[in-house]
């Protein structure tokens, strides 16, 4: 039964009254391209460590987790590190199930009633969500038409507003865009709140793209936000991480529930991280396919925003649910999100990403739905 369903018998909080739960269909398909996952299972050899830790994290079991999740922040703080090349210690780096649940405490710890939450649109549906389920208002601004983010319209809005969290997904979800840094320092300058990059998509970006853990120093209430679901190809493990002050990190201890991340997470997560390497080894070749597949899509005479994520928004046509739906009937599933007449698809592998792209062909032969 969903939430409307039921809401009319229960009392649910009028502000979820009649809410669909958040989630994209989950369709057995032969091709998936609508939730951004990574295509590359795990190998065999890292299958093999993580059922080791796995196996010695069930022999304890019995007892409750390590509630701090220490050993684990360190080695994302190590992770991280590799990647910025910014240092970072175990506490300035915070964890829990998915980058959504780090955002859902980053709301808990500094939204709430008679406080504001703003993003600029088209962004990720959760984050009016999290604002929703925290009771905190929330401000949706507008990017530009090419999806870039003018920094005095935002810090016009920002100044406007005074939110208490200004969430920027960077690149974002749908559009692929990522923010210049001077943009996000623009934004934090403007802001009295908490000011969160998203970066979940942050491995994807093209050569040249700063991320935004290399502005954290001297900013006590930047946190920037990362995941272990796409670029790691975890997303089943369920583990998203901030980086950020430490004392911006405690107040986010307050609001967790205790032992958030369970013994086997936690062990999953650090036999993962401890293969970084091999889980990180396609990125490269998606990043090139992602480039590949938006100039076909131009070359189609589709219009396709930049992306430095690993997927693609493109469109745009009159009826997309058609499209949408003649790709699925063709075993290709594809997301229908974002501005009226666009679709997006995500990056897989080259032969996924070849049968998206023959369906693609034949769905809009003889003229564009
Ligand atoms: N941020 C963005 C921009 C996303 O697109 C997603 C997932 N699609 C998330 C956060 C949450 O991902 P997860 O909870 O798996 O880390």
């Amino acid at each position: 039964m969903t939430a409307s369903a039921g809401s009319a018998a229960l009392p649910i909080r009028p502000e979820l009254a009649g809410f669909e739960p958040y989630g994209a269909p989950q369709i057995d398909v032969p091709v998936v391209l609508n939730v951004n996952e990574n295509p590359y299972p795990p190998s065999e050899t890292v299958v093999a460590a993580i059922a080791a830790a796995a196996a010695q994290a069930a022999r304890g079991l019995n007892r409750y987790p390590e509630r701090d999740a220490l050993g684990l922040r360190a080695d994302l703080a190590a992770y991280l590190t590799g990647d910025t090349g910014v240092p970072l210690a175990a506490e300035q780096v915070w964890a829990a199930n998915g980058s959504n649940e780090v955002m859902l405490h980053l709301l808990q710890a500094f939204g709430g009633p008679g406080r504001t939450a703003l993003s600029f649109a088209p962004t990720y549906s959760m984050y009016p969500e999290y604002a929703r389920d925290t009771s905190t208002a929330w401000v949706a601004g507008r990017r530009a038409d090419d999806f870039t983010l003018d920094p005095a319209a935002a810090v016009a809005l920002i100044t406007q507003h005074q939110p208490s969290v200004v969430l920027l997904a960077s690149p974002n979800n749908p559009t692929g865009t990522a923010l210049p840094l001077e943009v996000v320092e623009a934004v934090y300058q403007a802001s009295p709140g908490i000011v969160v990059v998203d970066e979940a998509y942050g491995e994807f970006r093209r050569a040249g793209v700063l991320s935004a853990v290399q502005l954290l120093a001297g900013r006590p209430r930047l946190a920037v936000s990362r995941t272990m679901s796409k670029a790691f190809a975890m997303a089943g493990g369920r583990v998203g991480y901030l980086a950020a002050d430490p004392a911006l990190v405690d107040a986010l201890r307050i609001v967790r529930l205790p032992y958030h991340l369970s013994s086997i997470t936690q062990a999953v997560a650090r036999a993962a991280l401890a293969h970084a390497p091999e889980l990180l080894a396609r990125v490269a070749e998606l990043r090139t396919t992602r480039d590949q597949l938006a100039v076909d899509l131009a070359q189609r005479g589709h219009q396709v925003a930049e992306s430095d994520a690993n997927f693609v928004l493109f469109g745009r046509f009159a009826d997309r649910h058609a499209v949408w739906q003649g790709l699925l009937d063709r075993g290709v599933l594809i997301r229908e999100v974002g501005p009226d007449g666009w679709l997006r698809v995500s990056v897989g592998t080259p032969a996924e990403t070849a049968a998206f792209g023959d369906a693609l062909a034949e769905v809009t032969a003889g003229g564009r739905p």
